[in-house]
């Protein structure tokens, strides 16, 4: 096989001898040759001259990951991060993130500028912008940010986090929905699904109840019954408004047997879960470092979640990174003390394999979940999400046996800690190609980081027939 895009010139790199993984083709042994950025050629023994090679026999190849659901800016600056975070994105095998931008009241006009050019000129990754929502002016400039942007997609929180962000009500939820659909098919309105009442009353009982406890406890100030239940009102709030539903980080069984329950009558939506959900427990022995919202639940939500990766009801796995130091994580200030949020950028694809192996997921369909299906849902693919002739050369070369012990300072983020510290994962990256450029390699930068912003441009409408077929919409209970 050899497709060819009428070389003009030698080609700027070519990946040897790799067994690549392509969403929705399937695993094919394949050179790449790589030109401006962008897959030029692909076929066996490709036979023209380059300037710089990479072997990657014995490896697969993935397209770069595409993690939908970062935070940037929690504990230092919006720059400081956009820099440290993708730097430990890009050495982890991921090359587009998805970043949930948070003014809290001002127009998002007022910080647009800063946070694209921050994107632009310090990122090792591309990066979307999925602006969070809570007031009425920044509804009504929705239309505004999609047209001076480029912006598709937009967040909601059915639940906020108390010094952290505010939650809507559902009237605001209406309208927010309104707009987005406004704007297109393609537009999409990602939702923080727990109901707040439900949470605040959860709160206060475990105070009460557990002035002090452990990790596990922690489940219980966010009721997976919240999850559940917010689901169902965003969905009937997203059908009156004919907007696309994006229910980010589902945590729980219960929520995924409401996610069954409206596939099954034919409701059209995406879902999300992450790899800290999929790769830790309730029952962690990193204790307070894995505190989240949501929680990390029980093994058998574990094991729920897992299913509905093998099985299609959820369709994308990112990962709610939202870096934070020790010191102001503070796990010595327990149950209630400490705070939710962890660096997990790094760990991304490596947890992603690991457990995902474990739990008896092929391969493909690991790779999917983190590439082409965000990408689909964002607007963004085939630029990115697979390997193609035209598509960028963000490609992750990676090392399905090789095994490592998680240490913070290997990542190479801000975060002197990791909520996988200490366990052993097998299958790494070992090299990370960005915008065809050899960026990463055997666990170190080695090129300037070369991100940028992407603006989207109105689209098709997310459909579920761009997922593996769903195999089975049974409940778990
Ligand atoms: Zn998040």
């Amino acid at each position: 096989m050899t497709q060819s895009s009428k070389p003009t010139s030698p080609l700027d790199l070519i990946v040897r001898g790799g067994k690549l993984v392509i969403p929705g083709v399937g695993q094919i042994k394949s050179d790449i040759g790589i030109r401006g950025g962008k897959v030029a050629l692909l076929g066996q023994d490709l036979a023209e001259p380059a300037a710089e090679y990479y072997d990657a026999t014995g490896r697969v190849v993935l397209p770069g990951i595409f993690d939908p659901h970062t935070h940037l800016g929690n504990e230092r600056s919006y720059e400081s991060e956009a820099e440290t975070e993708t730097r430990a994105a890009v050495l982890g095998g991921v090359t587009t993130i998805g970043i949930f931008l948070r003014s809290l009241e001002d127009s998002y006009f007022d910080h647009l500028p800063s946070f694209r050019r921050a994107m632009d000129q310090h990122s090792y990754v591309d990066s979307v912008f999925h602006p969070q929502i809570f007031t009425e002016q920044q509804i009504d400039e929705i239309p505004g940010y999609a047209e001076e942007y480029g912006i598709r997609s937009f967040k909601f929180y059915m639940s906020g986090m108390p010094g952290i962000v505010k939650s809507v009500t559902d009237d605001v939820l209406l309208e927010g929905f309104r707009r987005v659909a406004s704007l297109g098919p393609d537009a999409v309105a990602c939702v923080h699904c727990e109901t707040g009442a439900l949470i605040d009353r959860a709160r206060s009982q475990l105070a009460v109840r557990k002035p002090e406890g452990t990790l596990a406890d922690w489940e219980d100030a966010h009721p997976a019954i919240a999850e559940a239940l917010s689901i169902q009102t965003a969905l009937y709030l997203a059908k009156v408004a004919g907007a696309h539903l994006y229910v980010v980080h589902l945590s729980s069984w219960q929520g995924l047997d409401v996610v069954r329950a409206a596939r099954r009558a034919g409701a059209n939506f995406t879902v999300e879960t992450m790899t800290p959900y999929l790769g830790i427990n309730s029952l962690d022995t990193n204790g307070f470092l894995v505190k989240m919202v949501p929680p990390v639940r029980t093994p058998e939500h574990q094991a729920a979640l897992w299913k509905g990766v093998l099985d299609g009801s959820i369709n994308t796995v990112g990962t709610d990174n939202t870096s934070r130091a020790r010191s102001t994580k503070r796990p010595e200030a327990g149950l209630h003390g400490s705070r939710p949020g962890y660096a997990v950028l790094g760990t991304h694809l490596p947890a992603l394999l690991h457990y995902g192996r474990e739990a008896g997921v092929p391969l493909d369909i690991l790779v999917e979940r983190a590439t082409r299906a965000p990408a689909r849902v964002y607007g963004i693919y085939p630029q990115k999400g697979t390997i193609a002739v035209g598509s960028d050369a963000d490609l992750v070369v990676v090392d399905l046996e090789l095994e490592r012990v998680v240490r913070a300072e290997d990542l190479q983020g801000m975060s002197d800690f990791s909520p996988f510290e200490g366990k052993r994962l097998r299958g790494w990256p070992i090299a990370t190609i960005k915008g065809g450029k050899i960026v990463a390699r055997d666990g170190k930068i080695v090129a300037p980081a070369n991100g940028r912003y992407l603006p989207r441009r109105p689209g098709p409408a997310p459909s579920l027939e761009w997922f593996d077929r769903v195999r089975s919409l049974e409940l778990v209970r």
